[in-house]
């Protein structure tokens, strides 16, 4: 079977999801709506500005679509942005999130003056070599707790989590060409 992968398409960098997607062995579409969540496999929440995806999210009810999607035993994987939304807590800040992950956050972590890099990092599940990552505006974990588990840092940094089906990375798969990050979220969906 080929599994549907949808991308959260309210706000941010869905469109290079999209293409990513496109590449591999899936069927990738923009989802707005809560039905249209509910009839994917797996869901990818994207870059952008957290707080802003995440009022749409109650505006458009896709917050309860995606509780229910969790639910179901889907994987759901949120870059950077959906990283934010996907936390337990986020330091400092009260905004709306799903809260699924044992994970604290920091958001812009990184500091003005390394506002956006790129470096290669050792993932732990993702073979042959180095990914090369591309940060932008970046939170980092700063605790896991529970069943979440870190996957990659960077500086001593935890930037990349694995908890059961959800999956979370501070940095942007979608912007390079290497694919193997969504091959290893597509394992992810088909288990
Ligand atoms: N700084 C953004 C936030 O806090 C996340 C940046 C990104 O998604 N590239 O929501």
């Amino acid at each position: 079977m080929t599994a549907r992968i949808g991308i959260l398409a309210l706000q941010g960098d869905f469109a290079k999801h999209l293409e990513a997607f496109s590449e591999l062995h899936c069927e990738a579409l923009p989802v707005k709506r809560p039905q249209e969540v509910m009839d994917c496999q797996g869901l990818v929440i994207p870059g952008g500005e957290s707080t802003t995806i995440g009022r749409l999210c109650q505006r458009f009810g896709v917050d309860e679509a995606i509780m229910e999607l969790y639910q179901r035993g889907a994987a759901i994987w949120g870059t950077c942005a959906g990283m934010i939304l996907l936390a337990k807590e986020i330091e400092g800040s009260d905004q709306w999130r799903l809260g699924l992950m044992d994970i604290a956050v920091r958001r812009n972590a990184f500091g003005r003056q390394v506002d956006s890099f790129e470096t290669d990092l050792t993932v732990e599940g993702i073979p042959d070599g180095p990914v090369r990552t591309v940060f932008i505006r970046a939170p980092y974990v700063t605790r896991v707790w529970g069943d979440a588990k870190g996957m990659a840092a960077f500086d001593d940094k935890i930037v990349m989590v694995q908890q059961g089906n959800l999956l979370a990375t501070a940095f942007h798969p979608e912007l390079t060409e290497d694919r193997r990050v969504q091959q290893y979220f597509l394992g992810m969906v088909q288990q």
